[in-house]
């Protein structure tokens, strides 16, 4: 078949060709003298797209869910109190690794189409006035039903109720995508990784720690078991510009050059890219009859990903495998309980306009072909008249 295949899932994301060819090189010596320097750019730079000043961010070869668990195991102790919400696939397992691991999770179950309960969250952190909750945990942005939660608000609610509970966020598909302030929202631990937002293969494990978060690791050394994510031992090869165990090369030159790209642009402009791209897939979900955003609401919608309940009757999985067999586009799946009623776009990382015109098409073609009645074309032409006429 001529022509590319589309890829629209919430990660791995496209990979500009820059990135690609920067990381199509020979192996190279971790231990050569200018490694160092190279390492060191990257952990200067990476900072900047945390909007960190202080504190670090490290780089884990692992995806992800490597850095959930450094987060974790470097900061807090088996039995830890902590407040969590639940809300989506993503955030149901973030809450699953902390029970493994021992804590003991207050957990606040949330309709999934809705975020952090930043008020439940507030009233919580009140009542907790000889400050048993050691943390705190947000999903920003949860991929599996495309919602958007405050954490600048989850920030505020700490500080109303003067609480020294440390700020756990898992950013991996907000990071590098939509807002994100590191030391202004006072987040302690940052989670993120290289395949969405950064525009990268899956690979690298980025996690954000502050100053207030590496003292308690500095303090705590030996609370809760930790081996290959150790803080410790990372820090000290770090600060030579080198790690601790064998680093992906080739990743950490694609690295570079996505960083490059990143800074280039500027965060402002990615965050509003993000917006703008991600205006014109809600137009066309609100022009297709019997669809709509899994976000309850606006004030939760994701500019990075967009969950889509199909119309009644229409299976989302055969728009899924259509859009995959007919059209060569990749569409995500509608993870866990929503499986079978959700399909997602994913709109972050390495795209444009006319790119998400296309997977609209294709899930329009998909759709109808799986049942929907919908008017030829009318999700496409909303999306084509808010990329023509809005300010990109
Ligand atoms: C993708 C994702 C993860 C998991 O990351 P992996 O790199 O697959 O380990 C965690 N949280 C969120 C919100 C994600 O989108």
């Amino acid at each position: 078949m001529h022509g590319t295949s589309h890829l629209f899932i919430p990660g791995p994301t496209n990979v500009p060709e820059e990135v690609r060819r920067a990381m199509n090189v020979p192996m190279e010596d971790m231990r050569a003298p200018d490694f160092g320097d190279f390492v060191t750019g990257l952990l200067t730079d990476i900072k900047k797209t945390f909007r960190l000043k202080n504190g670090r961010v490290f780089i884990f070869p692992s995806s992800g869910t490597g850095a959930w668990e450094s987060a974790i195991t470097n900061t807090l102790a088996a039995g830890d109190r902590v407040l969590m919400s639940r809300f989506g696939q993503f955030s149901l397992l973030w809450v699953e690794m902390a029970e493994r691991l021992g804590l003991e999770v207050d957990l606040c179950e949330v309709e999934w189409g809705k975020g952090v309960p930043v008020e439940d969250y507030a009233a919580k952190l009140n009542a907790d006035t000889d400050h048993q909750i050691k943390a705190v945990f947000a999903t920003h942005n949860e991929t599996a039903t495309g919602v958007s939660s405050d954490v600048a608000a989850v920030r505020r609610a700490l500080d109303d109720a003067n609480h020294p509970a440390l700020l756990f966020v898992d950013g991996v598909s907000a990071i590098g995508s939509i807002e994100f302030e590191m030391d202004k929202w006072g987040v302690d631990l940052a989670v993120a990784g290289s395949q969405k937002g950064f525009m990268l293969p899956a690979g690298l494990g980025f996690l954000g720690a502050s100053d207030k978060a590496l003292a308690i690791n500095a303090s705590n050394s030996e609370k809760m078991p930790r081996a290959y994510f150790n803080f410790a031992d990372m820090i000290a090869l770090n600060d030579t510009g080198y790690f601790p165990y064998t680093p992906p090369t080739q990743l950490l030159r694609g690295l570079r050059v996505s960083l490059d790209l990143m800074l280039g642009d500027g965060m402002e402009a990615i965050w509003a890219r993000h917006t703008f791209l991600a205006e014109g897939v809600r137009r066309a979900v609100a022009a297709w009859d019997g669809c709509e955003l899994v976000a309850r609401g606006p004030e939760w919608a994701s500019d990075t990903v967009s969950a889509i309940y199909t119309p009644e009757g229409v299976d989302a999985r055969d728009v899924i495998a259509g859009a995959y067999g007919k059209y060569r586009t990749s569409l995500g799946s509608g993870l866990n309980k929503l499986a079978g009623r959700a399909f997602r776009i994913g709109h972050l990382g390495s795209l444009n306009s006319v790119m998400l015109c296309g997977a609209l098409s294709a899930a329009e073609m998909a759709l109808m072909d799986a049942g929907a009645r919908i008017t030829p074309g009318a999700g496409v032409a909303a999306a084509l008249e808010h990329y023509r006429t809005a300010k990109a």
